[in-house]
This record gives C-alpha cells, structure tokens and sequence, in this order.
C-alpha cells in the first residue's frame, strides 16, 4: 500500500554536512542498510562528484538490493551557459546509476541574479533542462526548491514560476525547503497550501532547524498537503541541523495518524537512532524526545506515584510503541513510590508495607542533602538497600584510596593505597601489582579474623615492599604476598574478598554497579564509547556543551567526589 506521506532520508548528503560529522563509504553502506530495513522509502546517498568517498557509495549501493528503499543522488541544476547534457555534473549524476535524482535549483531572485549571477529566464531555463533530462533517461525526479519560503515572500510571482518549470518539465514532487531554517509554523502553512492548490505535482518538504522548528514546520507542512518529509536521523544537519525524523515518523504515526513507515518498525526508533549516533560518534542525546533516556524518566514522587496507577497520567505515548522504557529515578525528590519502583527494578521485593521504606527514602535523602547523588548510581542505591533490608553494619568503610601509574617505556607497575576503618581503627596500606586495587582491599584488617598484633594501633603505616601490605591488624595469611594461595585462620571468607570472587552488591575495584541494572549497562556502553572515540575526539565540544553523560553536580566540600567516583560499599 502506498504510504499516505513518505520518508525521504537525507542525513548521509545533508546530515554529513553537519560539523563534526564525517561518514566514510562503509559507514554510509551500514547506515543505508539500516534506513532500508527500518523501511524509509528515500536515501540520498550523497552527491557524486562533489568527493572520492560519495562515488565509492553508488559505486558500492548499486550492488546491493534494498528491499523497501530507493537510493537518491542529489546535485543542482545545470551550469548557466552550459547545455545540459554537455555538463559534467550531469554525466557524474548519470554515472551514479540511481533510480532517484535529486536537482536543486533557485527559487529567490536574490540567489538568481546576485549569488548565480544570471538572469531569472535562464535560471527557469536550467531548472527546466535539467529535470526534463533526466526524465528522459527515465529517474524519478525530485526537485528541491532552494529558499522557496525566503523566495515567495520575497517575490512571488517569480518563486511560483521556477515550481511551474520543474512540474512542467516532469519533476515527480515539488520539495519546498526552508533552506535558511528561518521561517515560522504558520509562514510554511500558508506557503505550502498555496503550492498545493497551484500544482498538481506532489509537494514535499524540507526543513532546517535554526529556530527550533525545523519538526514543526514540517509537520505544518504536511498538515497543509505535503506527502513527502525529507529530513536526517537525529536532526544533523548544516549549522543547527536539518528536520529531525526521529521526532517526525512517530508523529505522522502515533499523533496523525499517517501511514509512513511499517508499523512493526515503530519500536525500533530508538535503536535507529542509537545505531546512527555510533556510526557518527557521538553519544545519544539523553534528552531527545521521543528516543532519549530521559524521554519517560519520572524524578517527582509525585509523578511516579500517579504513573505507576494510571501510566498514561503522565506519559503522553506508551514508550515501548519506540522502543523506549519508563525510567523511575531516585533522589531528594523522591517519594516511597519512587523508590519501591526502583528497588523492584533492581531486583528486591519490596511492597508498599515494608516497614524498611521508610528509613531508606530518609537515609537517601539526608545523603542527596549532603551532595550525594544517587540518580546515576544505582550500584550504590542497591547497596543503601541490602544494608536496610539486612539489617547489618558494613563491616568495613573505605575512608579513602589513591591509585597511581609508574613506567620506564618499556612496563608499568600499578601502585594502590587504600585506608579503611574498622569501628574506630584504621589501616593504611600500599600494595603494587597488576590488581592491586582488590588485592589491597583483601590486606585490609578483618576483625573477625584477623589476628591482630600488639603493635598494630598505629594508624598510618606504609611499605613499599611489592605487594607487601604492613599496617594494623595483618591476618596470618596477609605476610609475604601470598594471600591469594593461602587464606587467613578463621570463617570463610565473603565472597568479594575470595580470589576472583565478587559478593552481588560488592564493588569492583572502582565503585562499579552493584547489580547489572540497566543504568550500569548503559555506563558500560558510554564506556565502549569513549575507549573506541578517535584521536580527533569529533563530538568533544558537543559534550563540553552538555549533551554527554557525567556533568558533575555540585560535590560535599568533604568528600571531594561524587557518589559516582567514590568505592560504593562506604556510603550506605
Ligand atoms: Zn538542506
């Protein structure tokens, strides 16, 4: 069935004009494949001709088949003076061997006579020329119609003239593009209804987003007739980027009620979009409507309290119809229903009635109060929760820890010191090795066991010996570095403190998630993410600006960190 308004995806030409964005051939194939199998109906792949890598596209794209998609090549009109077919940028666009062409060509006199420096008639010239070559050789022609809501308002007599040559030399839609991204909701309403009671070729449109409404005008456009939205994944674009059709294809489809795309390819919004925030190495927009994580995220207790009732009191789709997942975040704003929504999800029973609630949400509070912040640590949030539940003390608090690398060029040696307390008493060791973090943490004084030595009250003691801890209370099994084969006298050991052992709740060698919650996934992917970003760190001033993960709040003046970055098992 023939969809009522098609999806024309212009991010591998218009997007890669994005600053810091820069597809190689490989990463345009992987992403076409994906926009086909999402089931776009359009991909410009690029423009032959303007760079080595676009040709190496067609050249590649031209082999495969693409089961809902056509691939597009783009380029403008002909050369002033030039006959069309004598025109290289023709021969190149011909060469490119796609079933679509995409011309672009003046609308606003001011582009005709001071930027192209010809005269309005040979201007309607090379619109008509270029499109009638092309059905010639049987394309499906597209026509963007540069400034075309700049060049009406300007003149439009002359603007309705250039739609007119390119419908009359056989284009298959007039694209009117807001090619400055300046113009309002209601301009593109009235622009494009009088379009469409004066052609009878289809209308498309194309936004930018210099207004921030670079969605909205194409929705308004489409809600005027246009049956065709030409825009990017995720909004890139030239300068603030181009129409957003991650924000576009649920709207025609949840809110409009227009067939676009399949429906079965609804859920997978989100993944498309991540998927094309990989390729083009930038972390996905936390706030990004409709797709981001904080899309369905409910911090108020009041707001979870009532989406746990009534889900859509407070979410204005299902989040699963785009892939996305409710999200209940746990901090000082937070009621009981926040926090037994939480705990549920992070894998303990807890009902309404348990008496535990209550101190939980007040021992979270009184720590946010004190700059702890618990809303991207859910390792520490389900340790705060073991410990209620459990009703016992840690037996240790981490009080601080150092970790420093040494090397010659030729090896480096990992060295740790950690304090921790027992009660009232503290021990300060050093120890050096591959693992030295966790197995400084094993030298630790374990009262239970531990045989303490008479003269282990000194508070502070260090050695430099490799592997060697010294210090207060050194178990039977701590001396000469062989704690790893031989375990100190007394009960068994927990089993974070056993060799490659890891108690669920107990931290890795750096605060790591208690349990594998999504949070923590999603850490890791971040993680993934920065280890493979390339030297040229493209994206770099985007996250200095806001959009990466990990913008620190403010910290406890005592405690020099965040929740985040501190061993988790001393906060609860
Ligand atoms: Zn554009």
């Amino acid at each position: 069935m023939k969809p009522e308004v098609e999806i024309y995806d212009t991010t591998l030409r218009d997007g890669s004009q994005g600053e810091g964005i820069n597809f190689s051939a490989a990463d345009k194939l992987r992403i076409a494949d994906k926009l086909d199998s999402f089931g776009v109906h359009y991909i410009e792949g690029g423009w032959p001709g303007s760079n080595p890598k676009d040709m190496e596209f067609f050249q590649q794209a031209r082999r495969r088949k693409f089961k809902n998609a056509k691939v597009a090549a783009f380029s403008m009109t002909r050369r002033k003076g030039v006959a069309v077919e004598k025109d290289e940028l023709m021969r190149q666009l011909l060469e490119a061997e796609t079933p679509v062409v995409t011309i672009v060509g003046k609308t606003w006199l001011l582009h005709v006579t001071e930027v192209l420096r010809a005269t309005p008639d040979e201007n309607l010239a090379m619109i008509a020329d270029t499109i009638k070559f092309f059905k010639d050789h049987k394309k499906i022609v597209f026509y963007d119609a540069e400034h075309s809501f700049d060049g009406y308002k300007n003149e439009p007599e002359y603007a309705l003239a250039t739609w007119q040559a390119a419908e009359k030399a056989g284009a298959d839609a007039i694209v009117l593009c807001d090619t400055n991204g300046g113009c309002l909701p209601r301009e593109i309403s009235r622009v494009t209804t009088l379009a469409k009671n004066k052609l009878s070729a289809r209308i498309g449109i194309h936004t930018h987003n210099d207004c921030g409404f670079g969605v909205a005008n194409a929705i308004a456009a489409v809600e005027a007739g246009a049956t065709q939205v030409q825009g990017t994944i995720n909004g890139y674009g030239e300068r603030t980027g181009n129409c957003n059709l991650i924000s576009v294809i649920p709207t025609l489809a949840l809110k409009m009620r227009q067939s676009c795309v399949p429906k079965a390819s609804l859920p997978k919004l989100q993944e498309l979009s991540h998927f094309v925030d990989e390729i083009a190495n930038f972390n996905p927009d936390p706030r990004q409507p409709w797709v981001g994580v904080t899309a369905f995220a409910h911090k108020g207790g009041m707001h979870a309290h009532a989406v746990e009732r009534v889900a859509h009191s407070y979410e204005h789709i299902n989040p699963e119809s785009v892939g996305n997942s409710r999200r209940v975040l746990v901090s000082d704003m937070s009621g009981r229903s926040n926090v037994l929504a939480k705990a549920n999800e992070l894998g303990f029973k807890l009902k309404s009635g348990t008496p535990e609630l209550k101190p939980i949400l007040a021992r979270i509070k009184e720590l946010e109060n004190q700059g702890f912040e618990f809303e991207a640590a859910e390792a520490s949030l389900a340790l705060l929760i073991q410990k209620h539940l459990e009703h016992r003390e840690l037996p240790f608090m981490v009080e601080g820890y150092h970790v420093s690398m040494r090397g010659n060029g030729m090896s480096s040696i990992c060295e740790a010191t950690v304090k921790v307390s027992v009660k009232n008493e503290f021990s300060h060791t050093v120890a050096e090795g591959a693992t030295v973090v966790s197995r400084s943490a094993m030298k630790v004084p374990w009262p239970a066991y531990s045989r303490r030595r008479d003269d282990a009250r000194t508070q502070q003691a260090h050695t430099t010996d490799r592997d060697r801890p010294h210090g207060l209370g050194r178990g039977a099994g701590e001396r000469g570095g062989d704690e790893g084969r031989r375990r100190p006298a007394g009960p068994p050991l927990p089993a974070e403190r056993r060799p490659g052992g890891r108690r669920a709740g107990a931290p890795a060698a750096r605060g790591a998630p208690a349990r594998p919650a999504r949070g923590a996934q999603r850490d890791d992917r971040a993680g993934r993410r920065r280890r493979r970003r390339r030297p040229a760190d493209r994206g770099a001033g985007r996250r200095a600006a806001g959009r990466g993960r990990g913008r620190p709040r403010h910290r406890p003046p005592h405690a020099g960190a965040s929740v985040r970055e501190r061993p988790v098992v001393g906060l609860a």
